[in-house]
């Protein structure tokens, strides 16, 4: 073999060793097709950020659009690490019907996670669903879809910990879109492990006053609404079985809401740590202060 042969032959090697290496550890599926946002555009972006992580091969499952049966809606949940929830249908009004999912995709889905699948709720996702309880369980808490005391207790934020408070009202509101500081409650989870203990999100709809069964959940992070003079809760971790589920209340769009260093560093972390049970990704440079939103266009 010649030097030059050798060395083509060593490269193609280290090449092949190196493409091994680099190969995804975790398989994500992003699941959409309804929701009263911007779908088709912040999916592809989300699919976007957890690719550049070099963690995740990210495939979609769409489901038909409203006004058509979901009936052909079966994903196959247990080929992945983690799902990735971008879905609502919205319910308007008491009494109306809205799409399901067949029973064996729902009866899947909750098996996936009970059995210790990762689940990850992006913004209106928390909205879907009122009536699946196993579902309710899963976000801990959400919001619209008629969604009022019978549903559960809001999660309100008193003196450093976390209270249940089940005054009645509906659940689910925001103020207008502005920036808000996000605050970091539990600094010791492996998502927010790390990260500076405020940050200034960009503008986003801050939800507010949730209500569901609120069970086995951790409030990471809030946020202070104007609306409701709460700390409401904004990054939340929820076990459901042997599940992880990750919920983030932030990324009503892609420009800037999901271009926010700090939606994107919590997403990505959060996504991690839902498949895994781990974080392994260092906290990028332009994670944002305290008074400055930080956006990746
Ligand atoms: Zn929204």
């Amino acid at each position: 073999m010649g030097r030059k042969t050798a060395l083509a032959s060593l490269a193609a090697m280290l090449l092949s060793v190196g493409c091994a290496l680099s190969a995804p550890k975790y398989k994500a599926l992003i699941i959409d097709g309804r929701n009263n946002h911007a779908w088709q555009r912040t999916s592809p972006h989300m699919k976007r950020l957890l690719e550049e992580t070099g963690l995740f091969s990210v495939d979609m499952a769409t489901t038909a659009p409203l006004g058509q049966p979901l009936d052909g809606f079966k994903p196959d949940f247990s080929k992945y690490d983690v799902l990735v929830c971008n879905y609502a249908e919205l319910k308007w009004k008491p009494g109306s019907q809205i799409g399901q999912w067949p029973e064996e995709t729902k009866t899947a889905f909750e098996k996936f996670v009970e059995k210790g699948g990762g689940l990850v709720v992006v913004h209106a996702a928390d909205n879907a669903f009122p009536d699946w309880k196993a579902y309710n369980e899963m976000i801990a808490v959400g919001g619209w879809g008629c969604r009022n005391e019978k549903d559960g207790p809001m999660i309100r934020w008193r003196d450093g910990k976390m209270v249940l408070n089940h005054q009645p009202g509906s659940g689910g509101t925001h103020g207008p879109q502005a920036p808000f500081q996000v605050v970091n409650r539990d600094t010791k989870h492996p998502i927010t492990k790390g990260l500076p203990e405020t940050w200034m999100h960009a503008k986003d709809e801050l939800y507010a006053k949730l209500r569901g069964p609120a069970k086995n959940v951790t409030v990471l992070s809030t946020a202070f609404s104007k609306k409701t003079g709460e700390h409401e809760p904004a990054l939340m971790v929820i076990d459901y079985g042997k599940g992880r589920v990750f919920h983030t209340i932030l990324g009503h769009d892609v420009d800037p809401m999901m271009q926010c260093a700090g939606f994107i560093c919590t997403f990505q972390r959060g996504t991690e740590w839902a498949a895994s049970g781990a974080v392994t990704q260092p906290i990028p440079t332009d994670f944002p202060s305290a008074d400055q939103p930080s956006v990746r266009n």
